[in-house]
């Protein structure tokens, strides 16, 4: 990652460690602003922190994180290639789905992250991230696929705690991966 956007994310997770514009501020242990090598310029938006997360600050790092390393090694993708942040970056109590209001009140960050990465595509993790671009239409028929909007260019596969979960979903997600990969090496 460019020295630059290091300091300019580091500022930016100062802010969202520091963040009220939501109610999900009282309950948090530590906000999860995400992180990664971002060697592959790679963006990846899951739903919001769990319970591990939210003790250790850091993305993706309990069951359902060792199942997302699994998913990218597919792509033959490592933490080192991709940044990996959530729709929401602090943990809703008993890991409840987040809000369209949280969702609303992060999005500014997630936009932030963004804008000082520019990545070359944004992997979106299940049905909160997809609802936080405004994406609509059923994951299980958008899957798999690029979609264009809004001047970014998205792919769209399931989040690894639901591919963890079901088989059927996590067949159809290491298939996306492979996918992901392939596309990526042709880009
Ligand atoms: N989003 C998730 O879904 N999980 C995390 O650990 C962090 C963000």
């Amino acid at each position: 990652m460019r020295k630059e956007a290091e300091k300019l994310l580091q500022r930016l997770a100062k802010e969202i460690r520091k963040c009220r514009s939501c109610p999900l501020w009282k309950t948090r242990t530590k906000a999860v602003s995400g992180e990664g090598g971002f060697k592959k310029k790679l963006f990846f938006v899951g739903e919001a922190p769990g319970r591990n997360e939210d003790l250790s600050g850091k993305p993706f790092c309990g069951i359902a994180g060792r199942f997302f390393d699994k998913m990218l090694g597919k792509a033959y993708l490592s933490r080192e290639d991709i940044f990996v942040t959530g729709a929401v970056k602090c943990r809703p109590p008993h890991n409840r789905k987040p809000k369209k209001s949280e969702i609303e009140k992060c999005k500014p960050f997630l936009l932030k992250q963004i804008k000082i990465l520019k990545p070359r595509l944004i992997v979106l993790l299940g049905k909160t991230a997809l609802e936080a671009f405004q994406i609509k239409g059923k994951l299980s028929e958008l899957h798999g696929k690029l979609i264009n909007k809004d001047n970014y260019v998205f792919f769209l596969t399931f989040h690894p705690a639901a591919a963890m979960r079901f088989p059927k979903i996590r067949e159809l997600s290491f298939r996306d991966m492979k996918k992901l990969g392939k596309l990526i090496r042709n880009r």
